[in-house]
């Protein structure tokens, strides 16, 4: 049987269509006791089988203990069912039209769970329909029915509204399986879409903190680092990588860390124990300094959303995360 791409399924719980990142902050959402798997099925709803969600109800892992929630469909899709066209389309050989450079980067994407391709970082938007959906049902973490007026220009656009995404979570969650699964070469041919910057390599967009806190196109910084502090649901947080000898710190105060349904999510990460160490993942955070009363100066790091951050987690050696669900 020939392994159908699925990107999207249909949960039956919360009744709409979900990525398995939506899934993931959906199920840290609900109450440790009240956690149940989700029954999910084929999006598509002309065809409708039974799909399984893997991973997402498991808290993710750094590293090459990385393991991508993604979805599986135990049974065979009908014919005329939309992840069919959809993987007939992106496994498809070079066309004349298509350069050797986008064709090795279509191969490279295809080892990948997931296909995200264009990145929406639309951080304040984002806010207010969050805000907004605590209780209603609307597609609230996935940009799912966001119109894409412009750029219709080529290739697989018509898969766009699968492809793009505004979540941090599922675009490093892309990064992360990147990094451990392809090649060098296979890595750097990789490349994103990012609203208002266009077409830019993907290891551009998310670079390391030492490098510089903030990314050239407003994208994302990253560094591995430990929890110095909890304030109520607050926290901060110190990162090992100093930059000019200055340490580098980042405070998300109980205000930001309450908005959201996201919260929970990093809330237990935050809380698990026999952690070696955190890696966080900053979209185009703010920054300024401050100097202690031993004359050293610190970078103090600043996030006004949740979105802007993505955290993972590496354990000390043989231990489990005891806050972990089964
Ligand atoms: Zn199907």
């Amino acid at each position: 049987m020939k392994k159908t791409k699925v990107l999207f399924a249909y949960c039956k719980e919360l009744k709409r269509s979900i990525s398995i990142d939506e899934a993931r902050v959906e199920y840290f959402f609900r109450k440790k006791e009240e956690r149940k798997r989700f029954t999910f099925s084929c999006s598509d709803r002309n065809c409708g089988v039974l799909i399984s969600g893997v991973n997402y109800h498991v808290m993710a892992e750094d590293g090459i203990k990385f393991i991508a929630a993604h979805y599986r469909s135990p049974h065979e899709h009908k014919s005329c069912c939309e992840w069919v066209q959809f993987t007939a389309e992106v496994e498809q050989a070079q066309s004349y039209d298509e350069s050797d450079e986008d064709f090795n980067e279509k191969r490279a994407r295809l080892k990948l769970k997931d296909y995200v391709n264009y990145f929406d970082p639309l951080i304040e938007d984002s806010e207010k329909i969050e805000t907004d959906t605590e209780t209603t049902v609307v597609s609230s973490t996935e940009s799912v029915a966001r119109n894409d007026g412009q750029n219709n220009s080529k290739g697989n656009s018509r898969w766009r509204h699968y492809t793009r995404t505004n979540q941090l979570q599922r675009l490093i969650d892309t990064w992360q399986e990147a990094k451990e699964k392809l090649s060098y070469d296979e890595y750097i041919s990789l490349k994103l879409h990012v609203t208002n910057h266009g077409k830019v390599p993907f290891y551009k967009y998310i670079t390391r903190i030492n490098n510089g806190v903030s990314n050239q196109y407003n994208g994302v910084v990253f560094g591995g680092g430990y929890l110095k502090q909890r304030y109520g649901s607050g926290f901060l947080f110190y990162f090992f990588d100093k930059i000019d000898d200055k340490n580098v710190h980042l405070y998300v105060s109980k205000d930001i860390m309450n908005k959201g349904r996201f919260k929970h999510y990093i809330n237990e990460i935050l809380n698990t124990k026999n952690v070696r160490y955190f890696r966080l993942f900053l979209l185009n955070p703010s920054m300024s300094e401050r100097e202690d009363s031993n004359g050293r100066i610190t970078i103090n790091l600043e996030i006004s959303n949740l979105r802007q951050l993505a955290i993972y987690y590496e354990l000390k050696t043989n231990t489990s995360a005891e806050s972990g669900t089964a």
